[in-house]
């Protein structure tokens, strides 16, 4: 008797090709991936005929918020979405109450992470800049384990000041050795400033007030002034959800310089428009803002050539009653959209079946390339001998409708509703356990405990293998 079990008759699909491939786990991990049939005859059996297997996806940019007093999200919720959307491992951002700006809390959240996690987790590391913040810190969150460091170039909130061009500066210096990724809000703060006073002296408060606020340009003044300290410093700078055309034409032409830049995308700034913004108001009011159809079909060709790394969600739990507020006065509704269910299968839709992008290629900006960038390679982001048996069965070809009532997160309410899309999750395998099932109509069922997500450790503080 054998303790394996055989996802049977499906399709793989790594970053390097897409083929019919039985794949035998034994506990946790991946032990083999044999020719369709060829498994141990006595292992358990989950069929997969018809499905694609991935990788579970890699979600780097979520705001699942603790230790949190409202609680919005929280771990348990926010990665009973990602299970039910294909992700099975999660970068949460080190906005919180406190923001994570310190070793020690840091530690609090790993905690936190074992407690109510039911996915795995990397953290970020919050970076205010001296001389709020000894720069000594920085290394001590990297030994305690963070994956990333994270800035904001603009004011956000009064509980993550944002960074100036000397205090960005030192930090990438401090943060260059440790060899981890400086993740970047990159929006100007001095022209947002401007942007936002300009706009409201105006007395405009309609939701396209917001977009004009806060135009491409920018990002693009941001991405540039990012770019030009990483390549002083060597600073791994990975730059978020961005929402520029200009900007990313700056970032391929410094990864073509050598300067080490990643980039990542969301899809608000794929799926939604300034129409979008029009009809959903505060509902769609994130940031940077969501961009007129004709930025949106610049951006996309950075996708497909590859110089947008990866997709991430920016999830950001705000209550229905929060976001409400903005059909008013647009700027009353707080920051954030709801997207970790989303992401993967929308993505998908969108990227593979509306644009052609091949399965493989996919793969590589939801599983292969964030795990790399963080540090999780090859334990996550691939399906391989010895790899983590995160493993998404999706039906590429069943059709269906996006609905609020569907959602596992906290916040029940997704831009995306009434979208129809092409393209399921059907079940989602962590470390070797099915933690969600899709019904054959409604939400699924989650069958994930609190405290059976795992923290990951980033680069620097993991033990070496
Ligand atoms: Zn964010």
């Amino acid at each position: 008797m054998t303790n394996q079990t055989v996802i049977a008759g499906g399709t793989a699909v790594t970053e390097d090709g897409i083929f019919p491939a039985d794949v035998v786990i034994e506990g946790e991990r991946i032990v083999a991936l044999t020719t369709p049939g060829a498994g141990p005859p006595d292992a358990a059996r989950i069929d997969a005929t018809d499905y694609l297997v991935l990788p579970g996806g890699i979600d780097v940019h979520t705001h699942f918020e603790e230790p949190d007093p409202e609680l919005l999200e929280g771990f348990t919720t926010g990665g009973m979405a990602a299970a039910a959307g294909g992700i099975t491992t999660v970068v949460e951002m080190p906005q919180a109450h406190p923001t994570t700006t310190t070793a020690d809390l840091l530690r609090d959240k790993i905690a936190l992470v074992e407690r109510n996690a039911v996915i795995d987790m990397a953290l970020y590391g919050g970076v205010i800049g001296e001389p709020s913040q000894d720069s000594a810190e920085l290394e001590r969150m990297a030994a305690a384990g963070a994956a990333a460091f994270k800035s904001f170039m603009a004011s956000s909130s009064p509980f993550f000041p944002a960074v100036d061009h000397a205090q960005l500066f030192q930090a990438m210096r401090t943060i260059a050795p440790l060899g981890l990724p400086y993740a970047l809000h990159a929006e100007d703060g001095a022209l947002l400033a401007d942007g936002l006073r300009r706009i409201q002296a105006a007395g405009r408060v309609d939701p396209m007030a917001h977009a004009e606020s806060r135009p491409p340009l920018v990002e693009t003044v941001a991405v540039g002034v990012a770019l030009a300290l990483a390549e002083q410093t060597g600073c791994h700078v990975h730059l978020c959800h961005v929402a520029s055309a200009d900007a990313l034409r700056l970032i391929r032409d410094a990864k073509a310089r050598g300067v080490h830049a990643t980039a990542e995308t969301c899809p608000q700034y794929l799926l939604l428009n300034t129409d979008d913004l029009c009809r959903l108001k505060g509902f769609a009011r994130c940031a940077p803002a969501v961009r007129e159809q004709a930025e949106v079909d610049r951006i996309w060709p950075y996708v497909l050539d590859g110089t947008i790394d990866l997709l991430s969600s920016d999830h950001s739990p705000y209550p229905i009653e929060r976001k409400q507020v903005g059909d008013g006065d647009i700027f009353q509704a707080p920051l954030g959209l709801s997207g970790v269910q989303t992401l993967l299968p929308a993505c998908f839709d969108a990227a593979v079946h509306q644009r052609g992008m091949e399965p493989e290629r996919f793969v590589r900006l939801v599983a292969a390339n964030p795990a790399r960038i963080f540090g999780l390679y090859p334990r996550k982001g691939t399906i391989r001998p010895g790899s983590d048996a995160d493993l998404v069965l999706f039906d590429p070809w069943q059709r269906w409708t996006i609905r609020d009532e569907d959602a596992h997160h906290r916040q029940k309410w997704t831009p995306y509703a009434g979208k129809e899309i092409t393209g399921r999750v059907r079940r989602t395998i962590r470390r070797g356990q099915t933690i969600f099932e899709a019904a054959p109509d409604g939400p699924g069922r989650v069958t994930a405990q609190p405290g059976s997500g795992r923290f990951l450790p980033g680069a620097y503080g993991a033990p070496k293998a």
